[in-house]
């Protein structure tokens, strides 16, 4: 039987580039623009960690599917960690990414300590519960200006030292080689044997029992959310 996943994203760009890190897999991917409308995943959690599985499991539960959500943003040391969860809306709910970037750079003027990371954790949910977590960051600074034009978010405000350049001044290729997305993503998809195979029996564990079937084991999911 083919592993299915469902991504939790609309986003083309994420969903062509997990694609291509797993064609070489028996595995179909599809998203959520394959599936008609549905209830939005609630984001309200105070960590990237819980972001990304709310998501996971929330769309997981209602295609009754295994589901892949990442959550990610930026990390600013001395501004305590803020944006963090709240990246997206940093200036507001409907904020673009220029008035974030403005916001954030109005709150760097004057501060010496530069020092900030991208964050992105990807949670791979089943629809009973139990989730697989893959974390990875990114260090770089924050300029007092933006630099660039391509990429999208923080990424003109962002500069990556070995790089000489702000992330919005390089390719989307050469950013993923060293970005905390693309470093998870490559990190789930070195491991996806593994993973197939805890999905096929975590999806085999939850259809219903045979008519045959006299005992039905129980398992206590919440130990093992994190691996
Ligand atoms: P999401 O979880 O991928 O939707 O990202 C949430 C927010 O974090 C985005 O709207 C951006 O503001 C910020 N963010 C996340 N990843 C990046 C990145 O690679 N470059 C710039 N900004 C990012």
């Amino acid at each position: 039987m083919q592993t299915i996943i469902v991504l939790a994203t609309q986003n083309a760009n994420k969903i062509r580039e997990i694609r291509e890190l797993l064609q070489e897999y028996a595995v179909q991917v599809k998203s959520l623009a394959d599936f008609g409308p549905m209830p939005e995943a609630v984001e309200d959690g105070t960590t990237f960690d819980e972001n990304a599985y709310k998501k996971a499991l929330h769309y997981a539960k209602v295609l009754g599917l295994p589901c892949l959500a990442d959550d990610s943003g930026l990390c600013v040391d001395v501004l305590d960690g803020r944006p963090g969860v709240h990246s997206a809306r940093y200036a507001g709910e409907q904020a673009s990414d220029a008035d974030n970037c403005t916001k954030l750079l109005q709150e760097m003027t004057g501060q010496a300590n530069r020092a900030a990371h991208f964050t992105c954790v990807l949670s791979l949910a089943v629809p009973s519960g139990p989730a697989l977590t893959w974390e990875a960051s990114c260090a770089g600074e924050i300029l007092e200006e933006k630099r660039g034009e391509s990429g999208f978010g923080y990424d003109p405000v962002f500069y990556y030292p070995d790089f000489g350049k702000t992330f919005a001044e390089v390719s989307l290729v050469q950013k993923s080689s060293v970005s905390h997305r693309g470093k998870a993503l490559r990190e789930f998809a070195a491991e996806f044997d593994k993973v197939a195979v805890w999905l096929r029996q975590r999806m085999e564990e939850i259809k219903p029992p045979k008519p045959d079937h006299t005992e039905f084991e129980h398992n206590d999911w919440s130990q093992e959310r994190m691996v």
